[in-house]
């Protein structure tokens, strides 16, 4: 069957029933193959499918529906966003070295820094913001580039051309986290990079009900390296993992092009606000990162962040906030409110985090589906509550 010329919106909902069993059947949903092995019919020549951590055609629906959105070649299904990372840098070799965004998630810091070295596997951390920090980190062991953008919590925004640029002059690869943006909004593989992983617990999931991740890749040679860690590793999704995640990917348009248009009045509402010290959303006007984000994406995503005065007064606020749950991730229908200091950064030492902006009054907010006029009253009474409470303390 020749494919149709479609957008983007139309795949999300297409993509997951292209294989030939929902073809023949007309069912508009991959079915759950709850399976861990395949009868093979012949002896000496076996089917696509042998053994579900090697491929099941449940998790192979939900592969084949990333690989098409990031405009990839192959996609991979992992049991978390994590075991994504993990095992995507585990296709190096002992001796090999990496330069990473120094504002990078809490766990792949705790992985890089932690499980890495013991595989001789050695890092340096960059400011990604700033391309000749990068290029000054490149060691002649150096082989990948690992950026985040935006990043974590204070929404550092790395200029992708830029980076896979230097990557290309000296001969590495560029993995990309593009779990804020998802693909609705950024392509890295359209840019040239060499990797893209997502946690999809977040955005692509997008109901907190599962704990997932994804790879994708682009080039024969790396996309197969995956495979064979994936297999080797064995942190495949599960079935009925794979099928959560494919229902929600449908609704990635509708919710994220809310949630976002959400975060922006949000976002607008505390930068007026006389409590809030700093706000940190690639959509406003005076983020350091705004111009060279609208470059290689078309929205500034539904996830922000913001500085309030006190740890104390921190505290009252999110005692006083009704809506958002207070609560590690991000991404969920929910609006989710999480405290960077310890919640997704408790991972990295206190000097570390201090060094890096994330304070003691950070908190960050992730948009959900609520109406964004009730998420503003609730933070303006919240808010004033908190200056109530802290005032009588003084
Ligand atoms: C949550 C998150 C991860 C880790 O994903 P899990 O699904 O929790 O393992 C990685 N990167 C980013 C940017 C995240 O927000």
């Amino acid at each position: 069957m020749t494919k149709r010329q479609e957008q983007f919106e139309t795949t999300l909902i297409t993509a997951s029933t292209r294989g030939e069993y929902e073809q023949k059947t007309g069912a508009v949903n991959v079915p759950i193959y709850v399976s861990s092995t395949f009868d093979q019919e012949q002896f000496d020549s076996f089917g696509p499918f042998d053994y579900s951590r090697s491929g099941n055609p449940t998790r192979q629906a939900l592969e084949n529906t990333i690989a098409e959105l990031e405009h990839g070649t192959r996609g991979f299904a992992f049991s978390s966003g994590i075991a994504a990372i993990a095992s995507a840098l585990l296709t190096l070799d002992a001796g090999d070295h990496i330069v990473v965004t120094s504002e990078v998630y809490g766990g792949t810091y705790r992985f890089v820094t932690k499980v890495l070295p013991k595989y001789n596997i050695t890092h340096t951390f960059a400011d990604f913001t700033d391309l000749e920090s990068v290029e000054q980190a490149i060691q002649p062991n150096t082989k990948v580039l690992y950026a985040e953008t935006p990043a974590n919590p204070l929404l550092g925004i790395t200029d992708l051309e830029g980076i896979i640029a230097l990557a290309k002059k000296h001969q590495l690869k560029t993995f990309v986290d593009n779990t804020f943006m998802t693909p609705l909004y950024q392509k890295p593989l359209d840019l040239g990079a060499d990797v893209v992983l997502h946690s999809a617990t977040k955005f692509l999931g997008g109901h907190s009900d599962i704990i997932a991740g994804l790879a994708v890749t682009k080039e024969e040679e790396i996309g197969e390296a995956i495979y064979f860690m994936q297999n080797s590793m064995g942190a495949i999704l599960g079935a009925q993992d794979s099928f959560s995640l494919i229902q929600g990917i449908k609704t990635l348009n509708a919710r994220l092009s809310l949630e976002s248009a959400s975060a922006h009045k949000i976002a607008e509402y505390l930068q007026q606000n006389d409590f809030v010290q700093a706000v940190h959303y690639p959509g406003l006007k005076d983020h350091p990162g705004h111009a060279t984000h609208f470059k290689q994406a078309t929205n500034a995503g539904a996830v922000l962040s913001f500085e309030l005065p006190t740890k104390a007064f921190t505290k009252a606020f999110v005692e006083n906030v009704q809506i958002p749950v207070f609560a590690v991730s991000l991404g969920g229908v929910e609006s989710i409110l999480s405290y960077p200091v310890t919640m997704s950064h408790a991972a990295i030492p206190e000097e570390e985090r201090t060094k890096r902006g994330i304070t003691d009054g950070l908190l960050r907010l992730s948009v959900g589906l609520e109406n964004v006029d009730d998420l503003i009253q609730d933070f303006q009474q919240a808010f004033e509550k908190a200056e109530a409470l802290t005032s009588l303390k003084q």
